[in-house]
């Protein structure tokens, strides 16, 4: 097993990472910033550094200063988290090159999917089911992008090969606008990502986000631990996430998983990942691959029972997976619903002093967070607190143990999305499950 590893991330999933590697007896090393000295990981770590100010690129996203803590502190192996540098190439390179172990996939692996038309042309290769589109990067000739639209069909999106976070898209639903989406798009690409590598897909107007998680090990085994549904979104943010995904009958889950693993056994692919697809009228759509651990992680480790962070440690570490596809049964159902400190309505984050908290509990209840009774939230980083995942033998158990923890959930002092959350959980078309991309938004009047 790894010696001794350092967490380059911060908040509920550095803790989530450090309480792996007590299990496995692995010594860990927080690196924070200064505006992170009380987080709850940094007093439970075996060493800390801290690296910088809490600005993230004097800290969190400085390479540099991360790959000299692992050298003073004599690390063996960094865990990137999710977030902050998880998705660079260079930072996985750079790491290597110094002599570390980055839990995750291969830096070319990275560089590849990090750009969404070769991760497009080689999922389509690899025979994983893609968005019809234009199979490449648009140029400036107008006449072959209107044939590409017009072979699609209207209505189109065009996309940043290199974009990220929901951002660098923009619909075009009639071809009199198609010229100037192109322009504007690759503008926006350009400065948003520095690259302006656009492409077209044909726009699904009503798909759910379906998502397959993956383990591989790099030594030629992959197997897929079944689907999550992530449709409840909010500016193509994910609001509530679930295992499985309701209506998925064990014959797709077995169709579209097998593709996905193929896939990663093809790209010699290495650690957790996640396929990411749209599902429209019975139809899987593949969009992007994460080569990270995700957020939604825990749903899928409550219906199969396996430690996905666990796992990505002992592949790190050179052993092959400690399981076979034979082995993962999907078990009832979880549901996680991501608390934010937030304004519930107008959703401006809303960091500062936790003066009460009481975490929830009960049967088939699992809170995620480094928050406790007088902790600070500071402003600088992503506004996500916690998490709170309930489990159940069906959906219904799930979504009634939820609303339970949600009810005797106490934050006081700032703000959090909780009324929100229990909004949903009490929504009858949620309830009934299977609501599309846009249902949240539209619910909340936003569209
Ligand atoms: P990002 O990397 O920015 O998250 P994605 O490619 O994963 O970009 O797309 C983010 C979201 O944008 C999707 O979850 C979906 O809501 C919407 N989207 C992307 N592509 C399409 C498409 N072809 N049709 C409809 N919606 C899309």
């Amino acid at each position: 097993m790894l010696d001794k590893l350092v967490i380059a991330n911060r908040g509920e999933i550095a803790l989530r990472i450090l309480r792996a590697c007590k299990e496995l007896g692995i010594k860990t090393v927080a690196i924070h910033s200064t505006a992170d000295r009380d987080l709850k990981h940094v007093l439970l770590a075996d060493e800390t550094v801290c690296i910088g100010s809490a600005k993230s690129t004097e800290s969190y996203l400085n390479v540099p200063r991360i790959i000299s803590a692992a050298e003073i502190t004599g690390a063996v192996a960094i865990h990137p988290g999710y977030g902050f540098l998880s998705e660079n190439a260079d930072f996985a390179e750079q790491v290597e090159r110094s002599g570390f172990i980055f839990v995750g996939p291969k830096a070319e692996t990275i560089r590849m999917m990090g750009d969404k038309v070769s991760a497009i042309t080689a999922m389509k290769k690899a025979g994983v089911p893609c968005v019809p589109g234009s199979d490449g990067p648009l140029d400036d000739d107008e006449a072959r992008n209107k044939s590409f639209a017009k072979r699609i069909g209207f209505p189109v999106i065009i996309k940043a090969s290199g974009g990220g976070g929901g951002r660098g898209m923009r619909v075009v639903r009639t071809e009199a606008e198609l010229t100037e989406a192109i322009a504007m798009t690759r503008a926006e690409a350009k400065s948003f990502f520095n690259n302006d590598v656009v492409y077209m897909e044909k726009f699904l107007e009503n798909p759910r986000h379906i998502e397959v998680q993956i383990m591989a090990d790099g030594q030629g085994n992959a197997i897929h631990l079944g689907e999550r549904d992530c449709s409840m979104q909010r500016r193509h943010q994910k609001v509530v996430e679930e295992a499985p995904a309701p209506g998925i009958t064990e014959e797709m889950r077995k169709y579209i998983g097998e593709r996905c693993t193929r896939a990663c056994i093809e790209i010699g692919y290495r650690g957790a990942g996640t396929f990411e697809f749209l599902y429209e009228n019975g139809e899987f759509y593949f969009i992007e691959m994460n080569t990270r651990i995700q957020v939604e992680h825990p749903v899928t480790e409550m219906v199969t029972g396996v430690d996905l962070i666990k796992e990505q440690l002992r592949v790190a570490a050179g052993q092959p997976l400690s399981f076979s596809q034979s082995d993962i049964q999907i078990r009832g159902h979880a549901i996680e619903c991501r608390i934010n400190a937030e304004d519930p309505e107008r959703f401006l984050p809303c960091p500062g002093k936790i003066t009460r908290f009481h975490a929830p509990g009960g049967m088939g209840i699992r809170w995620e967070s480094h928050i406790y009774s007088g902790y600070t939230v500071p402003p600088h980083y992503d506004s996500m607190i916690g998490k709170l995942i309930s489990y159940g033998e069906n959906r219904d158990v799930a979504i009634s143990r939820m609303r339970n923890a949600l009810s005797e959930s106490i934050i006081d002092g700032i703000k959090t999305n909780i009324p929100l959350q229990q909004e949903i959980m009490a929504d009858e078309n949620f309830q009934h499950g299977g609501a599309n991309i846009h249902y949240l938004e539209k619910k909340l009047g936003l569209q």
